[in-house]
């Protein structure tokens, strides 16, 4: 009887089965999340702090384990052998049973954590139960869904972050960024915060939590009432902590994508991006490469930026008091504020940028702008108390459970297998969006291609986690200077040619297109006098 033959390499056969260190670091890794299963069903380990690290390890060291049967006997180089013949990486059964019980898992951790045994009145129960001794040691409080979740998505970046590093290990730009991506993880996003909920032991400090690498507009809730006067009633440290908040988002965040692209974020500091490229890196070809879901892209990124900006705009101002001899910030004050400030980004990119700007980018942009300035008009003549039509409250809601939920965690995460790795940097993280269009108008990186030595093998492309089709700009030799671009390098990583290159360097000439197009009407002396 005639068999499918699903092997299309003229090479070789992707292995049939994994090796034997493979299926002992299977064991161990399975052994620890089985740990940590019984748990969330209710098993009462006797000594919770033993069995808690006896699972933590066993996931951290199968993880380890497996990625040393996978390349320690391979010859350097990326290895992505078979992935489309995987059913974890090619979409099929083991792909969508994963998608979905991540899914499920983001659905229970979001919006019902007493199913993982949150206790807000008592002793926990279930897996946070399991997590109380780690989380005792570092804050001195019991575990919340969150503190579970912080702590194995950190194992999580930091055990895949290993994986990936023996990978690329003949890649000095992967093992750096690599590297960092875990630190900040690590000491940022989990160590720290814990750290100064301990100081909120004493009357002096009642800290938010606050992870310092987190900027607006990722970090929706910097501008809440609850996380302004956590941060205005613990003195000094507060308030410095409020202004490095701030100082990020304008000072340190522009110069930074403007010296180096939105990679000294996307894929050296944050964690969502972190994350991606450790644990989603199996999945990065899943992403969608077509014209339409470059459409997409754009229109949502930047809805969800507009989102962004009147949601925290309403909550600030809800927040500031109206009377002028109290306060020299007054609500109405701010709101001009922001609404000068939108206004003049908009003037500015008009007159020096515009012709940068695709025709759908440009309509985007006035209709945006019209929407928001409206609304400021709206709220100014109605005298009504409610910014923007709805409560601050409710927008603040709706947000939190549409984008910060929803969007990033069980579509975001949840769905790496089916997706790609980066669906929420793609399509959803405002962060991304401001970055992104800094990155295009204002900023010194591109890739550049040595268009000559390309080979059209499409590898670029495939690996492309953000569905850059990196190859068709390689073709024409032209820079690729693209919004969504978050530089992991991996392009350039896997182009057996060495066509790509990430670059910094003079924005003159940086965007090239036209020129480059198929050479009819180059004029190349010119072209090479402005290079
Ligand atoms: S174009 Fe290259 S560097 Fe940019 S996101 Fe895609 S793979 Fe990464
Ligand atoms: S990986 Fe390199 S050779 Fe292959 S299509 Fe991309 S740029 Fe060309």
């Amino acid at each position: 009887m005639d068999t499918i033959q699903r092997n299309m390499s003229l090479t070789g056969e992707p292995p049939k089965t994994i090796n034997r260190t493979q299926k002992i670091a299977t064991f161990i890794g399975m052994f620890g999340l089985a740990i940590l299963l019984l748990a969330t069903f209710n098993v009462n380990f006797p000594n919770k702090g033993l069995w808690l690290s006896i699972a933590l390890l066993s996931i951290t060291s199968g993880i380890i384990l497996f990625a040393k049967g996978a390349y320690s006997n391979e010859l350097e180089g990326i290895k992505n052998h078979g992935v489309w013949f995987k059913s974890i990486s090619s979409r099929g059964f083991l792909a969508w049973i994963s998608g979905i019980s991540l899914t499920g898992f983001y659905v229970i951790l979001y919006f019902y954590p007493v199913y993982l045994g949150l206790n807000s009145e008592g002793e926990n129960t279930g897996i946070i139960a399991l997590f109380d001794p780690l989380s005792r040691i570092l804050s001195g409080n019991p575990a919340s869904q969150w503190f579970v979740y912080g702590t194995l998505y950190t194992i999580a970046i930091f055990a895949f972050g290993i994986k990936f590093i023996w990978k690329y290990r003949h890649n000095r730009y992967e093992k750096i960024r690599t590297m960092s991506v875990m630190f900040f993880q690590t000491a940022f996003a989990f160590l720290i915060p814990e750290f100064m909920a301990r100081l909120n032991d004493s009357e002096a400090y009642n800290l938010p939590y606050y992870d310092l690498k987190s900027i607006w507009p990722l970090n929706y809730y910097l501008f809440d009432s609850y996380s302004l006067d956590g941060l205005l009633s613990s003195g000094n440290l507060g308030l410095y902590m409020l202004l490095f908040g701030v100082v990020s988002i304008f000072i340190i965040t522009p110069i930074l994508t403007y010296k180096y692209g939105k990679r000294w974020y996307c894929s050296w500091v944050c964690g969502c991006g972190g994350l991606a490229e450790t644990a989603g890196d199996p999945f990065r070809h899943l992403s969608d490469k077509s014209q339409f879901a470059w459409k997409v892209e754009r229109w949502v990124i930047h809805s969800v930026l507009v989102f962004a900006v009147l949601m925290t705009t309403a909550m600030v101002s809800t927040y500031l008091g109206s009377d002028p001899n109290a306060y020299w910030l007054t609500r109405d004050v701010f709101l001009i504020g922001v609404a000068i400030f939108l206004t003049l980004i908009f003037v500015l990119i008009w007159i020096f940028k515009k012709q940068e700007l695709k025709k759908d980018a440009r309509y985007g942009a006035i209709g945006y702008f019209v929407i928001i300035i409206g609304l400021f008009l709206i709220h100014s003549f109605s005298g009504s108390n409610n910014i923007f039509i709805f409560e601050a409250s409710t927008l603040r809601l709706w947000y939190g459970f549409l984008i910060g939920a929803v969007f990033s965690g069980v579509i975001g995460t949840g769905f790496y297998p089916i997706f790609g790795s980066r669906v929420w940097c793609r399509f959803g993280c405002p962060m991304a969006a401001i970055l992104g269009l800094q990155q295009r108008l204002f900023s010194r990186f591109r890739i550049t291609t040595n268009g000559g030595q390309c080979i059209s093998c499409g590898n670029c492309s495939t690996y492309c986690e953000m569905g850059i089709d990196v190859r068709a700009y390689a073709q024409k030799g032209e820079n690729i200077v693209r919004a969504s671009c978050v530089g992991c390098g991996i392009c350039s990583a896997v182009c057996p040619r060495g066509v790509l290159k990430l670059e910094n360097g003079p924005m003159q000439g940086r965007i090239d297109g036209n020129e480059i197009l198929l050479g009819n009407d180059v004029d190349l002396m010119t072209l090479v006098n402005k290079n």
